[in-house]
């Protein structure tokens, strides 16, 4: 994945003054815009001519030109990486004027990498920063390098007027427990076991092994499974020797065989219950109702590959859904707001129409559906073909098995896009298309993952 870190420094650093910066980093740092319009005036035999006033157009008011006015950039390619330098002497408001106030009107300097490798990035960017500050020699001290926190505005906007759809937002919690939960029910065979226990209140061995037509041997290993972490419970149970007829379950044997109950007749074959047939049994616990009621388990495993895959805890909150096989998740990150739709079992049109609306509501930019039992014909066309109302924006995933790779593409071609759009104002002055760099086309390779290029909405 294309990773992308920036670090800020409030100050006002104007493009004249970048210019003569650039040449005392030294010979490691070469700045290949730079480069470009030297070996531009070469070519031209004007060797030494002022850049501005040969390579670049005055006069014309358009859109470039008034960002060249208001910003200056320079890139620098090493190994696998591109390191960007931006000047905002008008602040970022120079992109997209600020909403009110001069609320983005601070003058920044922005210093960035985009990379494939996140090992060591951090290390890298802060090299690239501190020489930089030490090319600006005296004075350099105004670069007080930081880390642009990441804020989740849209988010936070609908958690203060519960707006986006119907739905309490909740942070997202990981509870160690509630982890081993989810992720024991994320296989097939435990979830259907655990099912069909909650849906019957309770099995005998015999009864489960007739149901879920797999290898015995496996499932009374994920019985098993299930009771070490506390999701199903033994218990035990009288029936009748005639019929096999449940007469009375209780937690242990003895409950069973104690004088009272031993005393009471069967009402099938008159015989006294102490001279009845006592079983094992299984049971779900009250625990396992609550991490499956609301598809609870569904989110946490959700919200831990999305954690581990980079997304941090508080860029995530869960929408009460109110309905037991349905959960959601929603996103802020990477630049975009999404919903992760979830569903234990087949999702159907219903589903697609009902997140639709909820999509449009809540403005979101990205849907990920997932559900256990899949998603296909009608209900993913719905999803993933453009309507009038709704963007195409959307992915279905068809079991859990899919998830966690497509869950990768997801977050890959996002990433790749949130990378080009950080250097959209580079490619505004220069009309350099940057998105056909080898750093972009690493991330293309395998065939795994492909690169978006969606018309880029204007952002800073
Ligand atoms: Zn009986």
């Amino acid at each position: 994945m294309l990773e992308t870190r920036f670090l800020i420094a409030p100050t006002r650093l104007e493009t004249s003054e970048l210019r003569a910066v650039l040449p005392r980093l030294g010979a490691e740092w070469k700045p290949a815009l730079l480069e470009a319009e030297r070996a531009f005036l070469r070519c031209a035999g004007v060797e030494g001519a002022p850049l501005a006033a040969v390579v670049r157009s005055g006069g014309a008011a358009n859109r470039q030109e008034h960002l060249r006015t208001a910003i200056g950039a320079e890139l620098f390619f090493r190994d696998r990486d591109v390191y960007y330098l931006i000047t905002k002497p008008e602040g970022r408001g120079f992109w997209r004027p600020p909403a009110a106030g001069n609320e983005g009107a601070e003058p920044e300097v922005e210093a960035g990498l985009i990379s494939p490798t996140a090992a060591g990035m951090q290390e890298r960017l802060e090299r690239f920063a501190e020489a930089l500050r030490a090319a600006y020699g005296e004075g350099g001290e105004r670069f007080a390098w930081r880390k642009d926190l990441p804020t989740t505005p849209r988010l936070a906007a609908m958690v203060a007027t519960e707006e986006g759809g119907a739905g309490r937002l909740t942070p997202a919690r990981l509870g160690l427990v509630e982890l081993e939960y989810a992720r024991m029910l994320a296989v097939p065979l435990p979830r259907r076991i655990l099912r069909d226990l909650l849906r019957a209140g309770f099995a005998r061995e015999r009864d489960l092994l007739a149901l879920e037509q797999a290898d015995p041997e496996m499932v009374r290993r994920a019985v098993e499974e299930l009771q070490e972490v506390g999701l199903v419970e033994a218990e035990f149970l009288l029936e009748c020797k005639q019929d096999r007829h449940p007469l009375i379950r209780a937690k242990s044997r003895r409950q069973l065989e104690s004088a009272e109950v031993a005393a009471l007749s069967c009402p099938v074959c008159r015989a006294p219950f102490g001279s009845e047939l006592v079983v094992s049994v299984f049971s779900p616990t009250e625990t396992s109702r609550a991490i499956c009621g609301q598809s609870q388990w569904l989110r946490i495993w959700l919200t831990d590959r999305l954690h581990q895959m980079g997304v941090p805890l508080n860029a995530l909150r869960w929408r009460e859904t109110g309905g037991q096989e349905h959960a959601e998740v929603l996103a802020e990150f990477l630049g975009r707001l999404w919903i992760f739709a979830l569903k234990d079992g087949a999702w159907g049109a219903d589903d697609s129409y009902a997140l639709n609306y909820r999509r449009v509501r809540s403005g979101a930019d990205h849907v990920v559906a997932i559900a256990t039992g899949g998603i296909a014909g009608e209900a993913a066309r719905l999803l993933t073909e453009p309507g009038e109302d709704t963007p195409p924006a959307a992915a279905c995933i068809s079991g859990l098995e899919a998830a966690p790779a497509a869950l990768e593409r997801e977050l890959a071609e996002a990433a790749a896009e949130y990378a080009r759009r950080r250097l959209r104002p580079v490619e505004e002055i220069t009309s350099f298309d940057l998105s056909a760099l080898p750093v972009w086309r690493q991330v293309n390779s395998g065939g795994a993952i492909r690169v978006v290029r969606p018309p880029l909405a204007a952002g800073a």
